[in-house]
This record gives structure tokens, C-alpha cells and sequence, in this order.
């Protein structure tokens, strides 16, 4: 039983309840499970207290809505936030410590209208190994994605909705040039924020509220001599020009950017007044990234597909394929699942592509462009993982939209 629980259990009355062990507790059962969130959010009769594991949310336990205050107040003194204020929005940290496992707090508040809402972000560094060859990338996407990372010079774009991995796939990248260059490469980063500190990199955190921000930070930078410039997110024109240049002049720029498909970031870029034939020339590759949730190993079980699922898979896929699903047990909190593996789509900038870029192809059209040099799909590369066993359709297709088949 979680420790939250337990605590609950031994005290008689609400008035007893101590909110720094209640506090406490919460935080050690979500280290405890490896999750990454922490959700504190009043409801109509309760509060909700839940955890984000694997990318789901899930429920830790319900406690009185009049301990609302007492609990966001606990969790400000924590990080370091003003106490009184409860009308507007608060972000802080609490940095790593021993108690919690050496894990460390992002605490946001948000006034709603029941009350502040508190999510913690719990950032734990034993956790998160960086090295590309673990994140499950199919072996000719991890070849294809290694040669790209050590090309002197171009642009190498990450693209995926949040929580999809592309913090750890392009520290994973940075690790692998140290590892590959040593100490003869320069490589910098500008973040929003820093998750982890790499050695032999240096890391840098955007501060909007200073006015260093990613163009202001990266117009500097290009005056600090780096062969490899990895920026956070471009997410405006400035930060999308000064990348795609730098990307021309002699530098490997790793970054990455929100748009719904892959092929679908060139079209995000021409829509922020860079010109195609300067994308054409700069990008290398862009990176389609999802996670899956792989199958507990201790519950697996043969399950067909419902009739809907198998309608989307070719005959013969059907046929060969011998399906898997997670009953759910004791080791995987009854979910079926434990641990996540990435799935991936490349698209590489070969002679073809650059023309339909160039020509502002739509984004679908492109993407069939790509296919048909090569590209495999997210969709297919998920097969790949349902056909070993990995991971089960339900996960597939919670994951890859459909209209990405
Ligand atoms: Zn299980």
C-alpha cells in the first residue's frame, strides 16, 4: 500500500493530520512510482490528488477539500513562493534533496475557481540514461540518426507533442557527440528551462523575464566558437531565421518544433517567413518522435485485436503477428504496462525532398514524397514493436493517430 494511504489510515481526525508528512508522503509515493507529475487539483467535493506515470494519469487518492489551503501552502513554502498570494499564477523549485530521492520540484500554481491547483514536476536524474541506443529507436533509424548527428554542419529538427521524449533523444545526441569527439568538440545549449546537466556541455536558461531570450541568447552565442548549438524549442521567427543560419554557416543546430506531422515542420517554418529554398538548403533531417508504453512482462498475455484494430493492418501482418496485452498486476499497478520505448519517423533531406520543399509541396504530399524515398513511417515502426511483442495495438493506435497510417 502507498504511504499516502497509510498515513490517512493512522490519523483519527482531519484536525490531526500533519500536511508536512501528508505533503511528504504524496511526493515519496510519486518518486516511488517513477512518475513524472504530480496533480493537486480541487474538485467539486474533493481534492484529487494524482500522478503521471508513463505518460497517464492516474488517480494517488481523494482528501478533504478543506485541507486545500493548508496543502498549496505547504507545497509554496517548499519552493520558495509567495504564501499570501493565491489570485495569481506561481511557479518555483524546490532543488534535489536526499528525502525525496535526489529528485527535484517544478512546482506551478494556478488559481481556479475552486482554489489553486498545484502541479509538481519531479525531475529525477538517476532515472534518465543518455544514450541513444536505449530509447528503442528501430536499428536503421539509429544508424541513419547517428550519421546525421556528426555531419559538420546543418539543421536536425525534433517533432513531437510534449511528453514524446525529445528532451531525452537530444540529450542523448549531445551525449553521443561528446562520446564520439571528446574534448575537441564545442558544444553549447540555450534552454527553456535546463532539465539535466551534461558534462562537457555548456547549458544555458532562457529568462524571458531578464530579456534573455532565445534570439537575444543565440545571437551571442554564435560569438562563442560552438560546433554543435543545441536550442530548446524554436517557436518564433527570430529563433527560426538565426537557427536556420546558423545551420548554413558551419554549425550542427539540434533543436526542436511543434507542428502536427513531421513533414509537417517545413510548412510551420514557412509559415514563420523562412524561405523554402533556405530550409531546403539547412535542414538535414526532422525526427518524428511518439513514446509507447511496453508490455509488463509480468502479466503478458496472447490477445487479438478488437475487429476495428484489424482492420487497419494488412492480411498477411495479421497472420504472422502473434499479439500481446498486459492484464495488469502487482508490478505494473494494474495498468499492463511498465516502462516506455520511443517510437520514430525520419525524414531524411535527400535531393527529392529539398525540390518539394522548395517548391512548398503540401505537407501531406510531402510526406508521400518521403515515403517513397524510404521513410518509415511512425505507424510502421509501431508494428515493428506489436509484431516483437513490445508493446499491444491498443497502445498503437492511443499513440499514432490513425491519419499517420
Ligand atoms: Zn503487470
Amino acid at each position: 500500500m502507498d504511504l499516502t494511504t497509510n498515513y490517512l489510515r493512522s490519523v483519527d481526525s482531519n484536525e490531526n493530520i500533519d500536511i508536512a508528512i501528508l505533503v511528504n508522503n504524496i511526493i515519496l509515493d510519486a518518486v516511488g512510482q517513477q512518475s513524472s507529475d504530480i496533480h493537486v487539483e480541487p474538485w467539486e467535493n474533493t481534492i484529487a490528488v494524482r500522478i503521471r506515470v508513463s505518460g497517464i494519469l492516474q488517480e494517488l487518492t481523494h482528501l478533504p477539500l478543506e485541507l486545500l489551503d493548508r496543502i498549496t501552502g505547504r507545497i509554496k513554502v517548499m519552493a520558495d513562493l509567495v504564501t499570501y498570494e493565491s489570485e495569481l499564477p506561481q511557479e518555483g523549485r524546490a532543488p534535489a534533496s536526499p528525502e525525496f530521492g535526489n529528485v527535484e520540484l517544478r512546482v506551478s500554481v494556478f488559481p481556479t475557481v475552486r482554489g489553486e491547483k498545484v502541479v509538481v514536476r519531479l525531475f529525477d536524474p538517476r532515472n534518465r540514461s543518455f544514450d541513444l541506443k536505449t530509447l528503442g529507436f528501430e536499428p536503421d533509424t539509429l544508424e541513419q540518426f547517428m550519421k546525421l548527428i556528426r555531419r559538420p554542419s546543418g539543421l536536425i529538427l525534433l517533432n513531437g507533442p510534449t511528453g514524446s521524449g525529445k528532451t531525452t533523444a537530444i540529450y542523448s545526441a549531445l551525449c553521443h557527440l561528446v562520446e564520439t569527439h571528446g574534448p575537441t568538440v564545442s558544444i553549447s545549449t540555450v534552454e527553456d528551462p535546463v532539465e539535466f546537466n551534461l558534462p562537457m556541455i555548456s547549458q544555458s536558461q532562457i529568462s524571458n523575464s531578464r530579456g534573455f531570450t532565445y534570439p537575444k541568447a543565440l545571437r551571442s552565442l554564435m560569438r562563442q566558437d560552438p560546433e554543435a548549438i543545441m536550442i530548446g524549442e524554436i517557436r518564433d521567427p527570430e529563433t527560426a531565421s538565426i537557427a536556420v543560419q546558423a545551420g548554413l554557416t558551419g554549425h550542427m543546430v539540434i533543436s526542436t518544433i511543434h507542428s502536427d506531422s513531421t513533414a509537417g515542420v517545413y510548412a510551420r517554418l514557412i509559415n514563420m517567413n523562412i524561405e523554402p529554398f533556405l530550409l531546403a538548403s539547412s535542414i538535414a533531417g526532422v525526427l518524428g518522435l511518439r513514446l509507447l508504453r511496453t508490455i509488463c512482462e509480468h502479466c503478458k498475455v496472447e490477445a487479438q485485436p478488437n475487429s476495428e484494430q484489424l482492420g487497419l493492418l494488412p492480411d498477411e501482418f495479421v497472420q504472422t503477428t502473434t499479439f500481446y496485452t498486459g492484464q495488469g498486476c502487482d508490478h505494473c499497478a494494474d495498468t499492463g504496462y511498465h516502462g516506455r520505448v520511443a517510437v520514430t519517423e525520419l525524414l531524411m533531406s535527400d535531393e527529392v525532398t529539398r525540390e518539394g520543399v522548395i517548391q512548398k509541396m503540401r505537407t501531406r504530399k510531402l510526406r508521400d514524397l518521403a515515403i517513397d524515398q524510404g521513410m518509415t513511417t511512425l505507424w510502421q515502426n509501431a508494428l515493428a514493436k506489436v509484431q516483437r511483442g513490445v508493446t499491444s495495438m491498443d497502445e498503437v493506435v492511443r499513440v499514432v493517430a490513425v491519419d499517420q497510417l
